[in-house]
């Protein structure tokens, strides 16, 4: 074949394009006009039945030299882009996305604003254990001018023999602790029959990790008017998380905070794998806080300090750690938490940004 012969099918090729081009944007907006006629009919826009005529249509007058299924194939996706065409901005850009709400939402905690750039802190121990375990927590908090206090009172363990927290009873010693420190609560709650009762004790209901993805937990704290921390699930992507956050959103609440706690990997040295690029990645992506727990993204105490100012660094709004009166006997999670010595030079090592209280 010459190259004049060559260039002459180029040529053709390229005007096919072209006609393809105008023939696929003329069936769009037959399909938009089709789309808005079942809307005011109230009818659906899928219509399985209807695709599979199509289908099989294409199918009887396929004289090759593609195969069948290589048309279906195509046919499918200009069919799938059709039908998002017909689809309003709401089923594409998900709520908690930037693309439907480009401004920062601030997170309000009895006061505390999270999400308005001023950096903070969540700490307290990792399980409620005892009136006295939790104020001197408390106290150590309260010294530093933070305001969150956080402690389990439902516990997700692994082995059903390991301690599982106070339950309720917990929940009311972080409460009455709370109000003589003047802080506010964040606590697990890992049942929806358990939000109603937790609401009179915890001023933020936090969703733990291996809770990421129960999705009628995630409707329940999404129906209520309460703060949510929201930890990304143990091998959840972004994207999941992204959309686990949209099932609380969807029901109403948008008071929602980020928590990036490490995922799992193959990496043994740390508990999890502190994901950091993350933290700006869920800030371009979304509108809500993100916070970073160094705790259980690290396991590892001496890591706690430098983990923290790296997710502070990178953009992070706040970050969470565990503190207790004496780790060596804490019933949970005692090779990671914090005394309050170590707690005293990991606050001073931070200088977080800004006010953390803002009436
Ligand atoms: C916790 O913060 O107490 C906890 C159990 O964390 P995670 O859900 O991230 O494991
Ligand atoms: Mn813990």
């Amino acid at each position: 074949m010459s190259n004049a012969e060559l260039d002459a099918l180029r040529e053709r090729v390229d005007e096919l394009n072209l006609e393809m081009l105008k023939l696929i944007n003329e069936r769009g907006m037959l399909v938009q006009e089709i789309g808005k006629a079942k809307e005011a009919q109230g009818i659906n826009r899928y219509d399985p039945v209807r695709e599979r005529n199509m289908l099989n249509n294409i199918k009887e007058h396929n004289d090759g030299p593609f195969e069948d299924s290589t048309l279906q194939h195509i046919f499918k996706e200009i069919f799938k882009a059709g039908l998002e065409l017909q689809e309003d901005d709401h089923r594409k850009a998900l709520l908690v996305s930037r693309k439907k709400k480009p401004e920062d939402t601030v997170v309000n905690i009895k006061g505390v604003e999270i999400g308005n750039g001023a950096q903070t802190l969540i700490v307290g121990p990792c399980a409620v254990e005892s009136y006295e375990q939790v104020a001197t927590v408390a106290e150590a908090v309260k010294k530093k001018g933070l305001k969150l206090l956080r402690g389990g009172a439902f516990k997700p363990r692994t082995s059903p023999y390991d301690f599982q927290g106070l339950g309720i009873e917990g929940l009311k010693i972080l409460k009455q602790v709370a109000d003589e420190y003047d802080l506010a609560t964040i606590s697990e709650i890992t049942s929806p029959s358990h939000i109603e009762i937790a609401l009179d004790y915890i001023d933020v209901i936090q969703i733990g990790a291996r809770n990421m993805q129960n999705f009628e937990l995630l409707k329940a704290a999404g129906a209520v008017n309460k703060p949510v921390l929201l930890k990304r699930g143990l091998s959840a992507t972004i994207s999941e998380f992204m959309n686990a956050a949209e099932y609380i959103i969807s029901q109403g609440n948008d008071q929602i905070i980020l928590c990036e706690r490490g995922i799992r990997t193959y990496e043994r040295a740390t508990r999890n794998t502190l994901d950091i690029s993350a933290v700006p990645i869920l800030k371009q992506e979304t509108h809500l806080p993100v916070f970073v727990d160094v705790t259980h993204s690290t396991g590892r105490r001496d890591l706690l300090l430098p983990a923290a100012k790296a997710a502070l660094a990178i953009g992070a709004d706040g970050v969470m750690t565990e503190v207790h009166p004496d780790p060596a006997v804490a019933l949970s999670d005692s090779a990671q938490q914090m005394d309050l010595d170590q707690f005293d030079e990991f606050y001073e090592g931070l200088s977080l940004s800004k006010s953390t209280v803002t009436k």
